[in-house]
């Protein structure tokens, strides 16, 4: 089978395998796991941030950044997709009790003026007040759409302007990165919180982190505890992280010419393919699951009319070719 159902399902390599039966470890919930701690600070720099902390998944990573930001009561904007709303099982509304409000772009876009309108200053007891606004980049939803930085940057100028926290969700923050050339730190800057996957593209079994301030990571550190995010010889997967940082960041270039390649055979503008998710129209989605399936691919169906294909360090080119001859025929 040709898995592009997600880049979620890559295997650890030997190399990383044996990188993690090596690890140095200690008790993290001591903070004593030297693997650990050498992640969080390797990521916090990458980043230009204060600090880090090591989360089972993005999703905790994203709660506990919006936690950083919002207040119970008080809402998050975010584009309609977003991860953060339709991904995580309303998480950031049943355990933080914030409220949110989405606007619609088609690309996973931030559309900038129209934050603006929806923007709540404090109004005492009236209306409920926006504390911070939330963006995905990569978009996942959205097929991999990358958020310029200039407009993110814009986003920033406004923000400290009113006075309004700005999260960035980059589960795949390295896609963007690899398909831009934008430094990663230019990418923190715009950032007060961030969370980062390293079991996306970077083929990490688990684990992801979440960004801030070292007064932020602190209460962070006491909410992971709560949520039942304490972990002990944690280092055994850090140190796939890091073995994921050292050999798996510049060969997304290759899952992104592979998607290229894909959404060619799918009959799509290539151009439209920014990173690793190809998203393609097809009348019934779960039929052509079903079809490619019977052929050796599988491909997951996002929707009654959208079919998504993820690529990623486990299918290499010559599976790439061979799923995009079958995927031409069902949907070229
Ligand atoms: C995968 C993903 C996450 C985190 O997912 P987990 O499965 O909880 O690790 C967050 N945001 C986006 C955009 C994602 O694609």
């Amino acid at each position: 089978m040709i898995d592009l159902r997600s880049d979620t399902v890559t295997r650890p390599t030997p190399a990383m395998r044996r990188a993690m039966a090596e690890a140095e470890v200690g008790d993290d919930v001591y903070d004593e796991d030297p693997t650990v701690q050498q992640l969080q600070e390797r990521v916090a720099d990458l980043f230009g941030f204060e600090a880090a902390l090591f989360t089972p998944t993005g999703s905790m990573a994203n709660v506990l950044a919006v936690a950083a930001l919002v207040g119970p009561g008080e809402e998050v904007l975010c584009e309609s997709r977003s991860h953060i709303l339709r991904a995580e099982l309303g998480a950031h509304g049943a355990l933080l009790g914030i409220t949110s409000r989405t606007w619609v772009e088609e690309r996973g876009q931030l559309d900038l003026p129209t934050v603006k309108s929806m923007y709540a200053p404090d109004m005492g007891p009236f209306f409920v007040r926006t504390t911070a606004i939330a963006v995905e980049n990569t978009h996942n939803f959205a097929g991999g759409t990358v958020l310029p930085l200039a407009d993110l940057q814009e986003l920033r100028g406004w923000a400290d302007e009113v006075g309004v926290g700005v999260h960035v969700d980059g589960a795949r923050i390295w896609n963007a990165h690899v398909a831009t050339g934008t430094p990663l730190r230019e990418y923190g800057a715009v950032a007060d919180a961030m969370a980062v996957c390293l079991s996306k593209g970077l083929g990490a079994p688990i684990g992801s982190l979440v960004l801030g301030t070292t007064e932020a990571i602190e209460v962070a550190r006491v909410r992971r505890k709560r949520m039942g995010g304490g972990m002990r010889q944690v280092g055994v997967l850090a140190a796939a992280g890091l073995h994921a940082l050292d050999h798996h960041l510049d060969r997304l270039a290759d899952d992104h010419e592979h998607a290229r390649l894909l959404a060619e055979a799918c009959g799509q503008d290539p151009a439209l393919t920014e990173t690793n998710i190809v998203v393609v129209e097809a009348p019934d989605a779960a039929a052509v699951v079903a079809a490619a399936r019977e052929e050796g691919v599988l491909i997951g169906a996002v929707g009654p009319t959208r079919v998504r294909l993820l690529t990623h360090l486990d299918v290499n080119r010559d599976e790439v070719e061979r799923a995009a001859t079958v995927l031409s025929r069902l949907v070229g």
